[in-house]
């Protein structure tokens, strides 16, 4: 039975393309993998499989009797069902670690860099096998998503010398033009609705026992939102009510360079906390310089969550 390379819930272009490079790795070394996906993927990452001529990965969720490898996440609130009750055989990621364990050794590449694509183009150098051109494009993309074009604080040497390197194998000449019509595709939000805009970028986190959500929505204007918002505060409320502390929906202006965050929460003073006693002024704020969920609001919120 092919293993199964598996990124997280609510895929994201990272995630899909990362199941897509490391189940062609592995493959490459004699053991049978394949990619999956935790759910459909969004419009920007169908852009970039069409791009480079791949179709979606099947969709499957339970874990049960399967091996695994977990790229881009390590977080079992952001993982498969049932994760136990298969076997974990590596990982391959860039955010903290998570709480997932194992009874049995693994293969671990986890590095802190802007995205599971740069990890991953070390991996190919390291076993000495060659990319094929379309992984690479994908890989490409991948770390141009995460990085939101380097601007991001997430971004670091080793992904801009990916990216040049990767841009070679693809045959991509012009990498910023590819980024902006990519986040274009991104920004494209009428016709969705609020629940799939505000699942689109979501994830679930235990912070000190309190199940708090934060998604995320990159927009080349933020402007563009103006007229969604009312319906994605209604939306966030609504998840919040499903069982979780607080839900927060990051509006990311990626051409400001800043995040307007939508609050819904049973304590909004939790964002004051977090945020080094910024004024909230009704059910939002605006974050200067805020573009990273995983580096600049994940973290101020769980050490908030800590007391
Ligand atoms: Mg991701
Ligand atoms: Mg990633
Ligand atoms: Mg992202």
């Amino acid at each position: 039975m092919a293993i199964v390379v598996v990124g997280h819930k609510n895929p994201d272009t990272d995630t899909i393309a990362s199941a897509i490079a490391v189940a062609d790795l592995w493959t490459k070394r004699g053991l049978e993998a394949k990619p999956i996906a935790q759910g459909e993927i969004a419009p920007e990452t169908a852009f970039v499989l069409e791009k480079f001529g791949f179709s979606a990965p099947e969709v499957m969720t339970d874990a049960t009797d399967q091996q695994i490898i977990l790229v881009d996440h390590t977080d079992l609130s952001q993982s498969m069902d049932n994760l136990e009750k298969g076997e974990i055989v590596a990982v391959v990621d860039h955010h903290k670690l998570g709480d997932v364990s194992t009874p049995n050794p693994l293969e671990m590449w986890v590095w802190p860099v802007g995205c599971t694509g740069t990890v991953i183009k070390a991996m190919y150098d390291f076993y000495g096998i060659e990319m094929p051109k379309n992984v690479a494009g994908i890989l490409l993309c991948a770390i141009l998503s995460d990085t939101v074009m380097f601007k991001s604080v997430t971004c670091t040497d080793a992904d801009k010398k990916a990216v040049e390197e990767l841009a070679k194998l693809a045959g991509v000449s012009d990498v910023m033009a590819l980024g902006m019509e990519m986040f274009k595709v991104k920004s494209a939000v009428d016709g969705a609705s609020a629940s799939e805009l505000v699942f689109r970028d979501y994830k679930d986190f235990d912070m000190s026992g309190n199940k708090v959500g934060i998604g995320q929505l990159e927009v080349v204007d933020l402007s563009m939102l103006d007229a969604h918002k009312e319906a994605l505060q209604a939306e966030i409320e609504k998840v919040k009510a499903d069982g979780r502390h607080s839900v927060f929906l990051l509006l990311t202006d990626i051409m400001k360079e800043g995040s307007e965050m939508l609050i819904a929460s049973d304590d909004a003073s939790v964002v004051a906390k977090a945020f080094d006693g910024i004024k909230v002024e009704g059910n939002s704020v605006w974050l200067e310089g805020v573009m990273s969920r995983k580096k600049q609001v994940a973290p101020n919120f769980i050490k908030a969550f800590e007391g």
